[in-house]
């Protein structure tokens, strides 16, 4: 590792950047754009951020605490779990002395973030025998840990076994590495039957037994209530701004989906994400009443899914794209909840999740719903064209939110997609929606730089008559 990169803690970093950026609440615009120049690296994310506004600063807030918790670990007497974004991390604050680590929402905040991206600590996991060919999302923030630049992590615990292999071995490498405990939530490819609902509900319970052996806590029922009631609130509130999005034009500012997915996947449950998406909800009610499209022109003159994720690789260039060529952005994968009352959920019993909170039983199998209903862990389990998989949750959101395109961006390491991704473009041209293929690496700049993607975005709207 470059001794550079080992100057400064990373969580620190994150911890800094993000503390005095929600400060900025009650900086004048003119405040804001000097503040800009002398900030030129995290300009990228910070801008577009900010634009937003109210939301904005609470994001920061979360993000700022959420990482100041990791630096404070130690010293308040907790220990690290390092996790996966497809786990809802309710479970880790059900008990007072663990702190999660995500580490695929540290590889985009640190391609977001700054000009050299995550590229260095992507190198240190090859360099020490971890595969090249894994997913980028975990490899970026998963060499600043492997490596002692961020926290000391005390035990993995991830679910992504049977659905994702590029996820499941980067964590276990992570853990072989660092010789810590480790425990992984295994998914058979059905989702709906009686037989795999039990095994979710057992596999989930090892996990928790697994968390109190190797941290010596117990759950705390009333905390773990508290949280999954406050998720439910956060549940409707998403499903609100989901259903406004039906609305031509879009009120929803493209930005706010990874805003909202970004904090769903370290603060679930928490208190300030559902500050965070009541802010949202207040400003699309009014830009619906209005007739108000979320782009900062007002005007929208298309409408993209992006089925299956975003480009983060050194700054929000994607959404600023689509801002300037006024293209609705209509989330993707990570954005959707699958609680029981998201209208876009495919309708087959067994899908979707209900929370209930009536005692420690019904809530433990609640989060082992939720866990197998996360946005990867639900929609490519099985093969890509099952019922209530990829493409019938694609077809399906593509349809209620009346998608003009649909746009593939993710990582060359996906094998999970990548196996398919040219099946599902012919599945979805077939059914309608013109469909681009994004060759870039959402997280890894040196694959294909973001101005070769947003030409071959250009070139395919323009061919395609979109716009
Ligand atoms: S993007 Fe693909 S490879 Fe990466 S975690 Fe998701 S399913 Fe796995």
């Amino acid at each position: 590792m470059r001794p550079e990169l080992m100057e400064y803690d990373l969580d620190w970093l994150f911890a800094a950047t993000f503390g005095v950026a929600k400060k900025l609440d009650k900086a004048t615009p003119k405040e804001i754009a000097a503040l800009m120049r002398y900030t030129p690296y995290v300009s990228g994310l910070l801008k577009p951020l900010l634009e937003t506004g109210k939301p904005a600063i609470t994001y920061l807030d979360l993000f700022s605490e959420y990482y100041t918790n990791i630096v404070q670990a130690r010293e308040n007497g907790k220990k690290v779990v390092m996790t996966t974004f497809c786990f809802d991390p309710v479970i880790f604050y059900a008990v007072d002395n663990l702190v999660p680590v995500t580490l695929e929402i540290g590889t985009a905040l640190t391609s977001l973030l700054w000009k050299r991206g995550s590229h260095d600590f992507m190198d240190f996991c090859t360099e020490i025998g971890f595969s090249e060919t894994g997913c980028s999302s975990q490899r970026g923030a998963m060499g600043g840990y492997l490596s002692g630049a961020g926290a000391r992590i005390d035990l993995i615990a991830l679910n992504m076994g049977g659905v994702c292999d590029t996820n499941a071995n980067a964590y276990s490498f992570a853990a072989q590495y660092l010789d810590v405990p480790f425990y992984g939530l295994d998914y058979p490819s059905e989702l709906t039957t009686e037989e795999v609902r039990e095994y979710h509900h057992k596999d989930y319970r090892a996990l928790i037994r697994f968390i109190e052996e190797n941290t010596g806590c117990r759950f705390d029922i009333d905390r773990l209530r508290e949280l999954l009631e406050e998720k439910k609130k956060q549940d409707a509130l998403m499903d609100e701004l989901e259903e406004m999005q039906r609305l031509v034009p879009n009120p929803v500012p493209g930005i706010y989906h990874i805003m909202v997915y970004a904090a769903r996947f370290i603060y679930s449950g928490r208190k300030k994400f559902t500050k965070m998406l009541e802010e949202m909800v207040a400003i699309v009610s009014k830009n619906a009443a209005e007739g108000r499209s979320g782009l900062k022109s007002g005007k929208e003159r298309s409408r993209a899914f992006l089925f299956y994720i975003d480009h983060y690789a050194l700054s929000l260039g994607m959404f600023e794209w689509f801002e300037a060529q006024g293209i609705s952005h209509l989330g993707n994968i990570l954005s959707r909840s699958f609680a029981e009352s998201s209208t876009y959920a495919t309708g087959v019993p067994g899908t979707t999740y209900r929370i209930d909170t009536s005692d420690l039983d019904s809530m433990i199998d609640s989060l082992a719903d939720i866990n197998a209903r996360m946005p990867m862990t639900r929609t490519i389990r099985g093969p890509y064209d099952a019922p209530h998989m990829w493409l019938d949750d694609t077809l399906s959101l593509a349809g209620i939110y009346k998608a003009d395109a649909c746009i593939y961006n993710g990582t060359p390491g996906c094998r999970n997609t990548w196996s398919n991704v040219k099946l599902m473009m012919r599945d979805l041209e077939d059914h309608g929606y013109p469909t681009h293929l994004a060759y870039s690496d959402s997280f890894d700049a040196r694959v294909e730089s973001w101005e070769t993607t947003a030409m071959r975005l250009d070139e395919f709207y323009k061919i395609r008559g979109l716009l």
